[in-house]
C-alpha cells in the first residue's frame, strides 16, 4: 500500500511538522509564515501605494508652473495669479511636509476681491482642476447661525465631501471656494438688539473651519440632528479661498489713503485713473472698515485684487483661452461639417457690446448666443452647407437687438 504522502504548504514546501499551523483553503494549504509574509508585502504595498496616490493628487508644481497653468484658462489678473500660485504651492508643501516639532507651517487661505464677472471662481475652479483635488464652491449669503432658518456651515463640508464621492481623506486634502464673502460682513457697527445670524454670526461660526478644526458633518447636508450618523472632517489642510466684490471698498480705500498720506505732497497720492485699480491697495484695514470681523481677516492672511476687464481683455477672453467661446462655436459647428469663421469687426462688435452694457464677461457668452442663434437653428438641416462666415454687417444688426434689449431690461 502506498504511503500517504504528508501535507505541505503550497507556497514554501513546508511539512505539517515543520510549522505550527497548515491551514488549508480548498486545493491548497498555507502555512503561518507565508501568510506573515503575505502580511507584510501587502502592508508595504498599501502604505508606498497610497503616498503615491497622494503625492500624485498634489502634484508640487512651482508657483511659475501653476501660474502659466492659469494663463491657459485665465486672462490678465497677472497679480492674482502670482499671489495665488505662491499661495497654492506653500499650501501644498505645508500638506506634504512631515510634521517636525521646530518649525509648524500655517495654512494660508485666500481671499480674492475683485468685481463680479472678473473671474474669481474661475481662478480658484482652475487651481483645483490642476491639482486634482476635490473642489467645491459655496455660496456665504446661504449661511447662517446654527440654529437659525439657512444652512449650516458644515453644509460647506458637506458639499467637499460630495465632490470627493464620500472619500474623506481626498476632502481633507481639497479646496472650498466661498463666494460672495462680502454679503456676510457685519450689519452696523453698533452692538445691537438683534442678532445679526447672517453676517456676524457666520462669520464667527466660519472662524474654525478655516482655522483648521475636526468638524461633525452630516453626509446628505441638511440640519444636524441628534439621531444623525455624522462624518468627521478635519479641516486643517483643506484650503479656502474667498471670494467677494466688496462693492464700494474703493471710497474705504481712498479714504484710508488720503488720511495717511497728510503731510505728503499730492502728487505722491494713488489715483484712480485709467488703469489704476484702487483695489490694487486693498489691505486688511479696509476689509475691517467693511465689516469683516478681524478674526477672520486673521485667518485669511494672502489678500489679492482682480482687475476690472476692459475691452483689450475681454477681446482676449474670447478669443484666447482654451475654452474661449470662439473656439466653442467653432467646434460645435465642426460636429456638423462647417467651417465656421468670424470677419475680425465681429469680435470687435461683441466686446464693444458687452463692454457699453457693462456686461462683462459673463455677457459675451449672452451676445454670442443672439448672433449664434439663426446659424445653430438652420445649419444642422441643410446638409449642403459647408461654410458659413459670420460678417460684420450681420452682426451690427444682431448687436442692434441685443442692445435694445438690454435697454428695456435696464
Ligand atoms: P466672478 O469673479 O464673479 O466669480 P467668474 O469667475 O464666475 O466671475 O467669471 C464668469 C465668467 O466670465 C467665467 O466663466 C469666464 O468664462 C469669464 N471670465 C471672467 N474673467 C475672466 C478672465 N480673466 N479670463 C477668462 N475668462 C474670464
Amino acid at each position: 500500500m502506498a504511503k500517504k504522502k504528508e501535507d505541505v504548504c503550497s507556497f514554501c514546501g513546508r511539512s505539517r511538522s515543520e510549522v505550527n499551523y497548515l491551514i488549508s483553503g480548498l486545493d491548497a494549504l498555507i502555512c503561518e509564515n507565508c501568510i506573515g509574509q503575505a502580511f507584510r508585502i501587502i502592508n508595504e504595498d498599501k502604505e508606498t501605494g497610497d503616498q503615491s496616490a497622494a503625492e500624485k493628487a498634489i502634484q508640487l508644481l512651482k508657483p511659475a508652473e501653476i501660474s502659466a497653468y492659469l494663463d491657459q484658462y485665465v486672462i490678465g489678473q497677472a497679480e492674482a495669479k502670482k499671489v495665488l500660485s505662491v499661495a497654492v504651492y506653500n499650501h501644498f508643501k505645508r500638506v506634504l511636509a512631515k510634521k517636525s516639532n521646530e518649525v509648524e507651517l500655517e495654512k494660508s487661505n485666500i481671499l480674492i476681491v475683485g468685481e463680479t464677472g472678473t473671474g474669481k471662481t474661475l481662478l480658484a475652479k482652475t487651481l483645483a482642476r490642476m491639482l486634482q483635488v476635490p473642489f467645491c464652491i459655496a455660496d456665504a449669503t446661504v449661511l447662517t447661525e446654527a440654529g437659525y432658518v439657512g444652512e449650516d456651515v458644515e453644509s460647506v463640508l458637506t458639499r467637499l465631501l460630495q465632490s470627493a464621492n464620500y472619500d474623506v481623506a481626498a476632502a481633507e486634502r481639497g479646496i472650498i471656494y466661498i463666494d460672495e464673502m462680502d454679503k456676510i460682513s457685519r450689519k452696523s457697527d453698533n452692538p445691537s438688539i438683534t442678532r445679526d445670524v447672517s453676517g456676524e454670526g457666520v462669520q464667527q461660526a466660519l472662524l474654525k473651519i478655516l482655522e483648521g478644526t475636526v468638524s461633525n458633518v452630516p453626509p446628505q447636508g441638511g440640519r444636524k440632528h441628534p439621531d444623525q450618523k455624522m462624518i468627521q472632517i478635519n479641516t486643517e489642510n483643506i484650503l479656502f479661498i474667498c471670494g467677494g466684490a466688496f462693492d464700494g471698498i474703493e471710497k474705504m480705500i481712498a479714504r484710508r489713503l488720503q488720511t495717511q498720506a497728510i503731510g505728503f505732497k499730492t502728487s505722491e497720492l494713488p489715483t484712480k485713473g485709467e488703469d489704476n485699480n484702487m483695489l490694487q491697495f486693498v489691505s486688511a484695514a479696509d476689509l475691517r472698515s467693511y465689516g469683516l470681523i478681524p478674526e477672520i481677516i486673521g485667518r485669511l492672511p494672502v489678500i489679492c485684487h482682480l482687475d476690472p476687464l476692459d475691452k483689450a481683455t475681454l477681446k482676449r477672453i474670447l478669443v484666447e483661452p482654451k475654452n474661449a467661446l470662439i473656439k466653442q462655436y467653432i467646434h460645435l459647428m465642426s460636429l456638423e461639417n462647417i467651417e465656421l469663421s468670424f470677419e475680425d469687426e465681429v469680435i470687435d462688435a461683441i466686446v464693444d457690446t458687452a463692454f457699453e452694457l457693462k456686461l462683462g464677461a459673463r455677457g459675451l457668452r449672452s451676445i454670442c448666443e443672439a448672433l449664434m442663434m439663426d446659424y445653430m437653428y438652420n445649419a444642422p438641416s441643410s446638409s449642403d452647407l459647408k461654410v458659413i462666415t459670420i460678417t460684420a454687417e450681420d452682426a451690427k444688426k444682431k448687436m442692434e437687438l441685443v442692445r435694445l434689449k438690454n435697454f428695456q431690461a435696464a
